[in-house]
């Protein structure tokens, strides 16, 4: 390989830039991004960023001393062998990288509607929660959630309205779910509430009700950002379909990140995971594979949300438990755990209690049976169990 091409220039791509240069690759590196801004981790827009607490969350990394071309504000258009089609041009390649992330799902209507996904997007957000204004969030999911908290704590007038019967239903299953209602204390929070569109001044819900506000923002989830390979000679299926090498279907060509579906020989299914540890830590391996070393993507997956003063953390696959156990009450430090048939663990999900975080993920990571009777005592450390 002499030419790496890599198209999206967020953490996966600058990522893989990175274990490229790491792996000793000194060929040549183009690295196209449709964002003006050099690479930025996403997670601290719906925390750090829209509080207040910080301005950007740019990636620590050398474009310049890696000998990297960047071409900001620049997307791909399409892909033929051997030749991406930018917005600028023919680009040729011998080693292609995707990594294109995720685009947010909006709602029909034509009024203001906003989403946060990109640094612009939290700025603009930012300037709009002040005192009184009264903010409609679409979803409470991860992203709606840590907009809430954000908006509550500027002062805002709150609703969110919630298709599913629990906030975080979606993620995480109903029952989990409800366990984190009460932290919407001084939130209108409408659950089991559909949109029918967004129009000018608000929201208007399915049966006919209008949700007034100033301020509407749409948090229900993000799709592959990958329709530019539409066209292309590519396997897709919910993302770009991978091996466990994080090998597409096209000759020297991985995907990486948001947009990727691995096969997960953990599992035994694809996986699509839109979690900042996968772009984090599955570049080395994409990079491994464009130079030619076979190292399967293998990982427990990992992630967290701050939200209302706490923080969540979740690592596993939890399709894969049969069985919920809870671990202390839903009013102070707690944690819940999916058991498989034959009790080992397939996800933990931690409330405050970051150790539970850490020694489940380890416990997944190993295999090992759990005794349950120990489990559902929270004075236990999970590796006792
Ligand atoms: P992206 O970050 O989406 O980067 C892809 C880049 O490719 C984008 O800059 C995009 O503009 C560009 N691009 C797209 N199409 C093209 C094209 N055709 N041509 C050129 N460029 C293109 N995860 C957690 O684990 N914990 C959290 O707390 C957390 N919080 C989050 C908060 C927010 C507000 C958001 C948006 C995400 C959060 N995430 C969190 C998820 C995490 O940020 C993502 O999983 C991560 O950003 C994925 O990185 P990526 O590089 O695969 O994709």
């Amino acid at each position: 390989v002499n030419h790496v091409v890599v198209v999206g220039a967020g953490l996966a791509g600058v990522r893989t830039v990175e274990a490229l240069r790491g792996r000793g690759f000194n060929g040549r590196i183009t690295l196209i991004g449709e964002e003006r801004h050099r690479p930025y981790d996403r997670p601290p827009l719906s925390k750090a960023v829209l509080l207040g607490d910080a301005d950007t969350s740019f990636v620590e990394a050398d474009l310049a001393a890696m000998e990297v071309d960047f071409w900001p504000g620049v997307s791909a258009k399409s892909l033929r062998s051997g030749v991406v089609e930018t917005t600028e041009g023919e680009l040729g390649y011998d080693g292609l990288v995707i990594a294109t992330g995720a685009e947010p799902i909006t709602l029909p209507g034509d009024g203001p509607q906003h989403v946060l996904r990109t640094l612009d997007d939290a700025h603009e957000l930012r300037a709009m929660l002040v005192p009184g204004a009264r903010v409609a969030i679409i979803g409470a999911g991860w992203i709606g959630a840590e907009v809430a908290t954000a908006a509550r704590r500027a002062g805002c007038v709150v609703t969110v309205v919630e298709a599913g019967p629990a906030p975080l239903a979606t993620a995480v299953g109903a029952e989990l779910g409800a366990r984190t209602e009460p932290w919407y204390d001084g939130i209108d929070l409408r659950l089991e509430t559909m949109v029918d569109s967004v129009d000018e001044g608000g929201v208007r819900l399915v049966g006919g009700e209008f949700v007034d506000a100033h301020v509407v923002v749409t948090g229900i989830g993000v799709r592959p950002a990958i329709g530019w390979l539409a066209d292309a000679d590519i396997d897709l299926h919910n993302g770009v379909v991978t091996d466990e090498y994080l090998r597409t279907s096209l000759p020297n060509t991985v995907a990486v990140g948001d947009c990727a579906a691995w096969w997960s020989r953990r599992w035994q299914t694809r996986l699509r995971v839109e979690h900042w540890d996968t772009a984090l830590n599955a570049p080395e391996i994409a990079a491994a594979s464009l130079l030619g070393e076979e190292v399967a993507y293998d990982p427990v997956p990992y992630f967290w949300s701050e939200q209302f003063g706490h923080m969540v953390q979740y690592a596993g696959h939890h399709p894969a438990g049969e069985r919920l156990v809870y671990r202390g009450d839903p009013g102070g430090k707690w944690s819940a755990v999916w058991l498989t048939g034959d009790d080992a663990l397939a996800a933990v999900l931690a409330v405050d209690r970051p150790r539970d975080l850490v020694q489940g993920r380890r416990i997944i990571d190993a295999g090992h049976r759990l005794d349950v009777e120990r489990l559902v005592d929270p004075e236990v450390s999970l590796r006792d169990c």
